[in-house]
């Protein structure tokens, strides 16, 4: 038998400059990871209804053959060899793979078996229960799940976290690293500046005309439409694809086989547009993980924040500039010829910038969003600081609302139940959101910054340097540098709400003529 500590310099791939032997264990894990995927990615799209019985007993051996492979110790003890020859070596490409390894394995280590499936178990109960409240608006059919989650959480950031915080245990299974003493100053100031804005936007009686967007656009061409600006942007459909499903998503099966999904409105053409250019900047970030890096502890996404700010940035900076819309128009025309004749770029641009305070989170405009975000990650750090009961949630949430966003819920459905995230046990979840809209604002400002104003390259169809820009900044260290030193490094400065809400108040002053 050979032992752990067979892995040697010599049996290194230079590549990636991890020994073959953990290389061997690290693919074997990252292919089952891939295999759930895509049955996640099939189970949204194409799987027929009554499936889903026999596909979640699947998918619950599938999750169990990682864990143990995750957790076994064959793994760990190859993961500790490894790290003795990195330190030895002093081989800082070793060093990450071996830390990002270590992080793995250490914190699927620490979750008792029984925990795990008392948890599994719990969102899979919470989740149908979750559906009936909400179908139902009746916060009781929930809340006894939801004590149970959150009591399970409680345990899994105790067992993780044993001297923590234990909100930090869970956020940082989303967001390494993060803090909530980290976040809560940046979400105090972007609250503190976008709340009352928000509201003096509203009171100034302006409206902005959405005509422009609004009309009859059929399914075939608005997907012609979104895959017309995707390729533009560099996706490369031999290595991806889109497809519909209820909500859209981005799967990256492997970087060469990235899944898009969309949905759309036949009378709001911003719907499926904007969920495409959305899903595809998640999609590009997937395809830019380097094959060197592709099933080594590397080989992944920084964090979620990360993920999303790729996302924002495409979607926003790129796909609601001037530029984009003075680009698209031609086939924009091709295609809906009757409302092309009727408007222009110049006139769709404010419709895209509106604000709207309203009650859910997912029909949110791009402004008011964060302050929906900023009221979970408020009731979240209540929870788990004990300061807030199951039973008072509504009530929270309503006063929350009113005071964030000056709209208050009349029934739980537009309030404490609208979103599936809690009943999955996934609290520490909603803060990345904003993050990455926080850090797509100010990559985007660091890349214009190096590569000058794009507007005029997006007017000519011209993505190409923004994106290698993001390729050579972000996708190819895949995990080598944590969210905030990666931010820091590339931007020059820690990571703040400014250039978020520059971006944000100028465009909408802009829309508005304010
Ligand atoms: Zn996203």
């Amino acid at each position: 038998m050979p032992t752990a500590t067979d892995s040697s310099s010599a049996t290194r791939n230079p590549a990636c400059a991890v020994p073959d032997r953990l290389l061997e264990l690290w693919g074997e894990l990252r292919d089952l990871k891939s295999l759930a995927e895509l049955l996640d990615w099939d189970q949204e799209t194409m799987m027929p209804r009554g499936g889903s019985e026999n596909r979640a007993k699947m998918a619950a051996s599938l999750a169990g053959a990682i864990h143990q492979k995750l957790t076994s110790e064959r793994l760990w003890e190859t993961i500790l060899a490894c790290e003795e020859e990195a330190r030895s070596a002093g081989d800082e490409l070793l060093t990450a793979q071996v830390r990002e390894a270590k992080r793995d394995a250490s914190r699927a280590r620490r979750i008792p078996e029984s925990l795990a499936k008392e948890l599994a178990e719990a969102s899979s109960l919470g989740t149908t229960a979750w559906q009936e409240a909400r179908k139902g608006s009746d916060f009781g059919m929930f809340a006894g799940h939801l004590q149970r989650l959150l009591s399970l959480a409680k345990q899994k950031a105790a067992a993780l976290h044993p001297a923590g915080k234990a909100y930090d245990a869970l956020l940082d299974g989303f967001e390494p690293g993060a803090t909530e003493e980290q976040l809560v100053p940046l979400f105090d100031h972007l609250v503190a500046e976008l709340s009352p804005w928000v509201q003096q936007v509203v009171e100034s009686g302006r409206r902005v005309d959405e005509s422009p967007v609004l009309g009859k656009f059929a399914k075939a061409k608005q997907r012609e439409l979104s895959r017309h600006a995707i390729s533009a942007f560099g996706f490369d459909f031999d290595r991806g694809r889109l497809d519909l499903s209820v909500h859209p998503f981005c799967v990256g099966v492997t970087p060469t086989d990235v899944r898009l999904t969309w949905r759309y409105l036949e009378n709001d053409l911003r719907s499926a547009l904007y969920g495409a250019l959305h899903e595809a900047g998640h999609g590009l970030y997937e395809q830019g993980i380097p094959e060197e890096l592709w099933r080594t502890p590397l080989g992944d996404a920084v964090s979620l924040g990360v993920h999303e700010s790729q996302s924002r940035l495409w979607e926003n900076q790129v796909g609601r500039s001037i530029g984009f819309w003075r680009w698209l128009w031609p086939k924009f025309a091709e295609l809906f010829p009757g409302q092309a004749a009727k408007t222009s770029p110049e006139s769709v641009w404010p419709a895209l910038h509106t604000v709207r305070p309203s009650l859910v989170r997912v029909e949110a405009d791009e402004a008011t969003y964060n302050l929906h975000i900023a009221l979970r990650f408020r009731i979240e750090r209540a929870l788990f600081a004990n300061d807030l009961a199951v039973a008072d949630l509504p009530s929270a949430w309503n006063d929350a609302c009113e005071e964030l966003l000056g709209v208050r819920p009349d029934r739980d459905a537009d309030g404490v139940l609208q979103d599936i995230h809690w009943s999955q046990a996934l609290f520490g979840y909603f803060p990345t959101y904003t993050l990455g809209t926080m850090v797509s604002a100010q990559l985007f400002q660091a890349a214009q910054e190096s590569l000058g104003p794009q507007d005029g390259a997006f007017a000519d169809g011209d993505f190409a340097p923004l994106l290698a820009w993001l390729r050579k900044h972000v996708h190819r260290h895949g995990r080598r540098y944590g969210a905030s030193q990666l931010v820091e490094q590339v931007t020059g400065r820690p990571l703040a709400a400014d250039d978020l809400l520059e971006y944000l108040q100028a465009s909408v002053a802009r829309a508005y003529g304010l």
